[in-house]
């Protein structure tokens, strides 16, 4: 007799609100010869290549599996899902090749470090040389002097110091580029990855993002020292969370509009470009300076209910003016003379 209540399998329970589907993935990987499959697949694949299938007599050669009828079980489950089946053969899918990219870009088992190096930044706050370095699979600034803007008590869990965490820049991301490249590559992907959370696209799965304000009420933060209460230097922040892979990160309110078209357009009237090459370490720097002494210290609350936020870009002989509302829309754009 079947029971009606069968125990479910460890992946199952533990799936929770990924669902079935996500069950039934880590289900098909779940085997060697499938993982040698993907793999065999991934080494045949040219990005410029007409067609990358790979035929039944080379797969199977190049996965070396002595019973065919065993190879063929495993190839039959992954068709469809991370295979494709084409007339000449098999070729990865594009789930397939995302697989295996996510294990060449972290690797997982070769710790990859780098130690702190000085970049061609100063601390917005204390004005001491800021270092950057990668540890635990995140790359850092952090200043050498003062606590810097997140810390161990924040969301982001931070070394002391750390003035920016880039979160998603990959191990991969290190290899065969200097400290100063890896400075310009972390940066351009930071932003990139913002860019696409503040427009509620999430970088990593394309899922839909969740975005929310947080005002500290009982801030405070001497210059150069973190909050006790939320563990940063900024009173307001603004986090994104993936609804679908969980995704995201926290940063300064004024992150939600650092590539508004008027805060560009006023940055590019003072003589910067907000593009830069691998090769231009100093100006992503001096880019850096600007976003941090350009928004970082004005950020206010100008009223509660409805909340209403300004966040100012000091220029040498202006200041841009931006208004937003609780959900970080822009709702009004002034400039000043000083
Ligand atoms: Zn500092
Ligand atoms: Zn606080
Ligand atoms: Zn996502």
């Amino acid at each position: 007799m079947e029971r009606s209540n069968s125990p479910r399998s460890p992946l199952e329970a533990a799936a929770g609100a990924a669902g079935s589907h996500t069950v039934d993935a880590f289900e098909l990987l779940g085997d060697e010869t499938r993982l040698a499959i993907l793999l065999a697949l991934w080494e045949a694949y040219d990005p410029r290549a007409e067609d990358n299938s790979v035929s039944f007599s080379t797969l199977y050669d190049r996965v070396n599996v002595r019973d065919s009828g065993t190879f063929t079980y495993h190839l039959d489950k992954l068709v469809g899902h991370f295979v494709e089946e084409t007339g000449d053969g098999y070729r990865l899918r594009n789930s397939g090749r995302k697989i295996v990219r996510a294990v060449i870009a972290g690797a997982g088992l070769e710790e990859r470090r780098l130690p702190p190096t000085e970049i061609p930044r100063s601390c917005h706050t204390c004005g001491a040389p800021v270092e950057l370095s990668y540890e635990d699979e995140r790359l850092y600034q952090i200043c050498t002097e003062c606590e810097g803007n997140i810390g161990p008590g924040s969301t982001e869990n931070a070394p002391v110091g750390t003035l920016v965490v880039y979160d998603d820049f990959n191990p991969a991301g290190l290899a065969n580029r200097s400290p100063g490249e890896v400075f310009v590559a972390g940066t351009i992907e930071y932003h990139r990855a913002l860019t696409l959370l503040i427009r509620g696209v999430c970088p990593e799965c394309s899922g839909a993002v969740e975005e929310s304000l947080h005002i500290c009420e009982s801030h405070d933060a001497p210059s150069g020292e973190l909050c006790p209460a939320c563990g940063t230097g900024n009173e307001f922040r603004v986090s994104y969370v993936c609804s679908v892979c969980k995704n995201g990160g926290s940063y300064p309110a004024w992150a939600a509009v650092y590539d508004h078209p008027a805060v560009v357009a006023f940055y590019y009237e003072h003589g910067f470009d907000m593009t830069f090459g691998l090769d231009d370490p100093e100006d992503c720097g001096r880019l850096w300076d600007l976003l941090a002494t350009g928004f970082e210290k004005e950020q206010t609350l100008v009223s509660e209910d409805p909340v209403r936020l300004r966040v100012s870009v000091l220029g040498d002989d202006r200041t841009l003016h931006l208004t937003l509302d609780g959900a970080l829309n822009v709702t009004d754009v002034t400039e000043s003379k000083d």
